[in-house]
């Protein structure tokens, strides 16, 4: 057994509430209620040690974290403890009052989602009218106030044929980095898949279309499992690069781990962050490579994706302890991909909202 590695990010969902419904939504479809939420002392220790344990960055994520009226709070602590932080938000519900004292507080980056490049896509596709005028507006206090912007657009079949209006959109509210991350199937996202589903040929259009926009925007290309070859290192792989912390204080090596029965998850209520990151069941069980079966124990690229997604093994497999049926060294790499285009032939354009 290797020695346990420093953990270098913190994801800290500090609620799941959320004005939006995006159908692509990886939030459990069971939230976390607010009376079930950490306080704003809790976080604020949790940061601390997760300075302690060697974390650099701090993701404040959700659900949407401007819900949260200790949001500026949040950020302080961050910054009081030297750790950089990154509020992950889809405009919807920050005010630029709050946003304002978030700044001062010490916010270091922003990451704005935006679901399409016209109004009327995005509002649909997030489930809430207005929602895209009001990320327009957020974007520019964003850059007004000198911080560096990083726009996010999970992409699936309803929105990949317009990327080109996306990466412009993105330039044009100032964006240094723009991620273009296909939808990742848990939670709502799976419930979604055939309304979501990209065609192998809108996946091969986006590739290129990515790889010729040029310019000064960095642009992070996340690619589809279901049309690769290889499976990406989920989290850089199992209890190794980072861990996500639930609205209610529960440690997660990913942020779908839950969907894995019979893994027990525990609290920072009742332990230490350390000792859940070291000594955790939940994380000792897939991290490294002693738990691999075969075909990744003798792989030579067992140590570059890690075997792959945990979570994608168990909802496609019913066993977590599989290859990742996105390898396409996986028995089941086939089905895998003949179940997707299944789904994305289907032609199913309406979407399960939340609520
Ligand atoms: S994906 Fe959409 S619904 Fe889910 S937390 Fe983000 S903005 Fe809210
Ligand atoms: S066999 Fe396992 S380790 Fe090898 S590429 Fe596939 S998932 Fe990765």
């Amino acid at each position: 057994m290797s020695a346990v590695p420093v953990p270098l990010a913190l994801l800290a969902e500090v609620t799941h509430r959320c004005p939006l419904r995006c159908p692509y939504c990886s939030n459990p479809t069971s939230l976390v209620k607010r009376s079930a939420e950490l306080s704003t002392a809790t976080w604020l220790d949790l940061f601390r040690q997760a300075a302690g344990l060697g974390i650099l960055h701090v993701h404040l994520s959700g659900g949407e974290p401007a819900a949260r009226s200790d949001l500026p709070e949040l950020v302080a602590g961050v910054a009081e403890t030297g750790l950089y932080s990154n509020l992950i938000t889809s405009g919807v519900g920050l005010r630029e009052s709050v946003f304002a004292r978030c700044v001062e507080a010490g916010l270091d980056h922003v990451q704005l989602s935006i679901q399409a490049a016209d109004a009327g896509t995005a509002d649909r596709i997030g489930g809430y009218r207005g929602g895209f005028a009001t990320k327009l507006e957020v974007a520019g206090w964003v850059t007004s106030y000198g911080l560096p912007l990083t726009v996010n657009a999970v992409v699936h079949r309803q929105n990949l044929d317009r990327l080109p209006e996306i990466i412009a959109l993105a330039r044009q509210l100032g964006a240094r980095r723009l991620e273009v991350a296909h939808t990742q199937y848990h939670g709502w996202a799976l419930l979604n898949r055939d309304a979501l589903m990209p065609t192998p040929e809108q996946v091969e259009r986006a590739r290129a279309i990515v790889e010729e926009a040029g310019g000064r925007m960095v642009i992070d290309y996340v690619p589809p499992d279901h049309f690769a070859t290889w499976p990406k290192a989920c989290m850089g792989g199992w209890g190794r690069y980072g861990m996500t912390v639930t609205p209610e204080g529960v440690v997660l090596p990913c942020q779908a781990a839950e969907s894995i029965p019979g893994l027990e998850f525990e609290s920072v209520t009742d332990r230490s962050l350390s000792e859940i990151w070291r000594n955790g069941l939940a994380f000792a069980t897939y991290r490294g490579t002693d738990w691999m079966p075969e075909p990744c124990r003798s792989c030579e690229r067992r140590e570059i994706d890690w075997g792959g997604c945990r979570c994608q093994a168990m909802a496609y497999l019913g066993n977590p302890g599989a290859t990742d049926p996105a390898c396409s060294r996986s028995p089941h790499h086939s089905q895998f991909r003949s179940r997707a285009l299944g789904f994305a032939e289907a032609g199913v354009d309406s979407f399960t909202y939340r609520g």
